[in-house]
């Protein structure tokens, strides 16, 4: 077992925390994770307003006992989200494992702290990290600019933003973007973080719960059966992928995302990169999280934007979460075992 300071803040088994996913931080991958040994979060904005949130949240206590986290993400948004009834729908419903991110995320952060809750905060910069910290935060999500969705506009790689953090960060830090295997995981460690997040790998998982009615992104009736919250197409596709299969749109406006590199972002690009540039209305109608959705439930990969990392050339298979996060562990085990050999090799050493 690997037993680190964020396994034991969150009483979780692997250091492993499944984060915050438009359209896919639903109640049943949440479950799955935590289910599984990790830290599961609800993506709080893939629901249409609090009071779904609270039905999400209820969701996912009954098909898990134990802990989960709620994510909430403050970019720009088409539809500007009411993040502090979300915010107070998850506390007065119990939660309290949160992951922050985005802009100007301080009252927020104040009210989390204010509600004895656990913060865990994604920043891509190590300034924004240590401000961060001072904030209260507990542990800090460090996101290298591998990461699926929005890296910042520093473009700093996460070797070097983890290897900054063990010099100047005095709480606790986890590796975030990039990683999908036990390899990620050993790596983050010696760079002396806490555990990891993976996104992007957790689409390609399947699930214990199948839905009776309706589309398999509504709740309703729980069966025991093997699938999961995003359309088997989109997995195939993921593991069809490689590592050149992802593009970074909105650099021209200043809110970079890292999405899969289909037809749409494409062209979201090359209209950016028109003389003159574009302005968001140009390209609203391509980019929207609506559309985006639909990739996911129609299982079109052309439908609209989906956000992705390059993980995606890494991911070859869609296990259930309790068999992804054992691997993961036991390959984590392995390589570390793997580097104190190398130390212990004497007669090589004598002959050097
Ligand atoms: P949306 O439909 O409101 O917007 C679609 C995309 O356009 C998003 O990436 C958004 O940041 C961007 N955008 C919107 N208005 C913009 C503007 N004026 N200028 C530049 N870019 C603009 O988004 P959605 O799919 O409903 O998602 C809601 C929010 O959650 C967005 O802010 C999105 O970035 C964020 N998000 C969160 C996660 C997460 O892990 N929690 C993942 C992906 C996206």
């Amino acid at each position: 077992m690997l037993v680190t300071k964020l396994t034991k803040l969150l009483g979780i088994r692997v250091p492993v925390v499944q984060g915050g996913m438009q359209w896919v931080g639903f109640p049943p991958l949440v479950a799955a994770v935590s289910n599984a040994g990790g830290l599961g979060i609800l993506t709080a904005l893939s629901q249409p307003s609090p009071e779904a949130l609270r039905q999400a949240i209820r969701e996912t206590r009954k098909l898990t006992d134990k802990n989960f986290g709620v994510n909430i993400t403050l970019l720009p948004t088409i539809n500007p989200p009411d993040y502090e009834g979300y915010a107070r729908a998850a506390v007065e419903e119990g939660v309290r494992v949160f992951e922050t991110a985005g802009n100007n995320p301080g009252p927020l952060i104040k009210f989390f702290k204010s509600n004895g809750c656990i913060v865990i905060h994604k920043c891509t910069t190590i300034r924004h990290a240590k401000s961060a910290s001072r904030m209260g935060v507990d542990v800090l999500s460090i996101d290298g600019f591998e990461c699926a969705g929005h890296p910042g506009e520093e473009d700093i790689p996460g070797f070097i933003l983890l290897a900054r953090a063990a010099q100047e960060l005095q709480i606790p830090y986890i590796a975030s973007g990039g990683i999908a295997d036990g390899r990620g995981l050993a790596a983050a460690l010696a760079l002396g973080a806490a555990g990891v997040n993976m996104g992007t790998r957790f689409m390609c998982t399947v699930e214990r719960w199948v839905y009776e009615f309706g589309s398999p992104l509504q709740y309703k009736n729980a069966h025991q059966c093997y699938l999961s919250t995003i359309h088997q197409n989109i997995k195939d596709k993921i593991i069809a992928s490689t590592e050149q299969d992802t593009i970074h749109i909105f650099r021209t406006l200043r809110n970079t995302a890292r999405v899969f590199k289909n037809k749409v972002a494409e062209e979201v690009v090359a209209i950016e990169r028109r003389p003159g540039g574009a302005k968001f209305e140009d390209i609203r109608h391509l980019v929207s999280g609506a559309r985006g959705k639909q990739v996911y439930e129609l299982g079109d990969p052309d439908a609209g934007i989906w956000t992705a990392s390059g993980v995606v050339g890494l991911i070859k298979d869609s296990p259930t979460c309790e068999v992804l996060l054992r691997r993961i562990e036991r390959e984590a085990e392995e390589v570390i075992d793997g580097l104190k050999a190398l130390k212990v090799d004497e007669p090589l050493k004598a002959k050097l």
